[in-house]
């Protein structure tokens, strides 16, 4: 059990060792009235100008034109002009790579297209499967079909041979799995959403993944099975299991197996839920009504901004019980108070973060 706990406890590392990278985007993210002038948008910039003078400004009503000589008194300093062209060029360049940059928020350079429009916006990525993808999701397959055979027969031994025992057993520790690893992908998804960015060591490009995820919902569902999984292969693979496996027995092992597999499939059963009836397979269908994969109507309740909610992809058979006591809204207050680092999801809604400093975890349908 002591590995189980170090296990679970990894993504919860993951939000902190991301919480480290936000550090630094805090800084871009101060309230307004703290910015110095040329760090305030273009428009602001402006328009608190000493050069304004608004009561000096003759506007004609019936001609629509201004008075010439006024128009000399709002006149902008070139060099303050040059400062703004320069700044809006900043804003525009700013990437998901950058400390700061919050997908939806304004100014990301990036909009949200309207429709079911699919759109990459991580660098480097594509929606054709590579050879190389096909390898690493069957290859972890099939070790952890290793793993799970070999933990099976090592029970079996245990049971003396039992295999009605050792088969419910099996069936427990599935269903066990099947609800924390749910809880798992909550948790995930949780942090590489709200902390880090697209520089982040090692979760680096899952972060850009979920996080443009918000601004190009619909391209998920144009990726191969493949494509869209292989990125969950390196912390939930072979490598993580073999460690596991060698620290732990037979039962810890199939349990933790059948986790990293549900993991990695998480992100598939993400997809089905942006997919739309005709698009799924009867099955697909018959799993969602179950509860067993994540369903379309709950997940899109996590894609209306701030994106504070129903974080968890596998069944989501733990997003009530999540969001209604608060416990991600506790986590974010405790990552707050450790180094200051602000989730994402404050940055969008300033009330959020108000209510959650304020002791107020729940959240507002
Ligand atoms: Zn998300
Ligand atoms: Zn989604």
């Amino acid at each position: 059990m002591k590995i189980l706990y170090t296990t679970v406890a990894i993504l919860p590392t993951a939000a902190a060792f991301s919480s480290f990278y936000g550090t630094q985007s805090r800084r871009h993210c101060s309230p307004s009235s703290s910015l110095q002038p040329e760090q305030l948008p273009f428009s602001t910039v402006v328009l608190s100008s000493s050069f304004v003078k608004e009561s000096s400004v003759d506007f004609d009503v019936n001609t629509g034109t201004i008075d010439s000589d006024s128009v000399a008194t709002v006149a902008i300093p070139q060099q303050q002009q040059q400062q703004s062209a320069f700044q809006r060029e900043e804003e525009q360049k700013r990437s998901y790579l950058d400390d700061g940059f919050v997908f939806g928020l304004e100014g990301s350079g990036l909009d949200r297209p309207k429709g079911k429009v699919s759109q990459l916006v991580v660098e480097g990525d594509s929606l054709e499967t590579t050879n190389w993808q096909r390898a690493v999701v069957w290859g972890t397959l099939l070790g952890h079909a290793g793993f799970l055979t070999t933990a099976f027969v090592e029970m079996l031994q245990v049971n003396h041979g039992n295999v009605g025992w050792t088969m419910l057993q099996s069936v427990l520790l599935i269903v066990s799995s099947w609800i924390l690893a749910d809880f798992g992908s909550g948790v995930l998804h949780w942090s590489v959403d709200n902390y880090g960015n697209g520089r982040t060591p090692i979760m680096g490009g899952i972060i850009a993944a979920f996080q443009g995820h918000h601004s190009a919902p619909w391209t998920i569902t144009e990726r191969g099975f493949e494509n869209n999984v292989y990125k969950l292969c390196v912390p939930f693979g072979i490598a993580t299991m073999g460690l596991l496996s060698y620290l732990t027995g037979p039962f810890a092992t199939f349990f933790l197996t059948v986790f990293c597999v549900l993991e990695i499939l998480s992100q598939e059963f993400h997809k089905w839920s942006h997919m739309t009836k005709s698009q799924t397979p009867n099955w697909v269908d018959r799993l969602q009504q179950v509860g067993l994969t994540i369903g379309r109507k709950p997940h899109a309740q996590h894609h209306l901004a701030p994106y504070d909610g129903n974080y968890c992809i596998i069944s989501g058979v733990c997003n009530p019980m999540l969001d209604q006591s608060g416990f991600f809204r506790r986590l974010e207050h405790m990552v707050y108070k450790m180094n200051g680092v602000e989730s994402n999801a404050w940055k969008l809604d300033t009330k959020l973060k108000e209510r959650t400093l304020q002791g107020n975890y729940k959240l507002i349908d």
